[in-house]
């Protein structure tokens, strides 16, 4: 699941940004209005955490209002530095899905960002099934026929991605959209890299399983029994 965090304080939009990528998401940060507006329209994030003052020709509720105007209607947490009902009102009225008032607690956004990604219709359940693997996106861990299954963050973040887009050609450009961040060096091989590094995990030790992870020549790659 891929995050855009909008937020002039470079502290503040590091730590949360520091905070998201332990959890396994790729995190992009602008901070400036139009520079954030620009990454929004062009990139297909999960959930954009967005200031409500930002430095700009455009504040975070004129950003909102923007992108709902355009139908982009991708999840929006609004920061607000401000805990008055007015502007908590302003900001739902113009399309924020929620919003945390400044300052917060880190576990407080994890647990809001959790619940607007598990509202995305890609997303239903911190559990995700399928054939004998199970992937819980809570505490990160990973088992295949009751066997627990050591995988690094990156390495988590495909698997969840393939495990929530089952049994469909996925393409390596909407894993790198997803799963990479803008400044993460993609060289023409990184998917392939991973990928082998997951079926080594998740493929190759289950030889009593089917296997789960398929190249399609030409396509990208499929995750199914087939
Ligand atoms: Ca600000």
């Amino acid at each position: 699941m891929r995050i855009l965090i909008v937020e002039d304080e470079h502290k503040i939009a590091s730590a949360i940004k520091r905070g998201l990528e332990q959890q396994s998401y790729a995190v992009d940060v602008s901070y400036d209005a139009d520079d954030g507006l620009a990454m929004a329209t062009t990139e297909p994030y999960d959930l954009i955490i967005l200031d409500r003052m930002l430095p700009g020709s455009l504040d975070g509720i004129g950003i909102l209002r923007t992108l709902r105007d355009q139908n982009n209607h991708t999840p929006v947490l609004l920061l607000t530095a401000k805990d008055r009902v007015l502007d908590r009102a302003e900001g739902l009225n113009a399309g924020a899905d929620d919003y945390l008032v400044k300052p917060f607690a880190f576990v407080e956004l994890i647990a809001r960002v959790r619940a607007l990604l598990r509202r995305s219709p890609q997303a239903t359940n911190s559990v995700i099934e399928y054939d004998d693997l199970s992937l819980n996106t809570l505490t990160k861990t990973v088992e295949r026929s009751g066997n627990n299954i050591q995988l690094t963050s990156k390495e988590f973040a495909l698997l969840e991605y393939f495990m929530r887009n089952p049994e469909r050609i996925v393409s390596k450009d909407a894993l790198i959209q997803h799963v990479w961040n803008y400044d993460a060096d993609i060289l023409p091989n990184t998917v392939e890299v991973y990928m082998g590094y997951l079926r080594g995990k998740i493929d190759k030790p289950f030889k009593q399983s089917k296997p789960l992870l398929h190249t399609r020549r030409g396509f990208g790659y499929y995750f199914g029994t087939v």
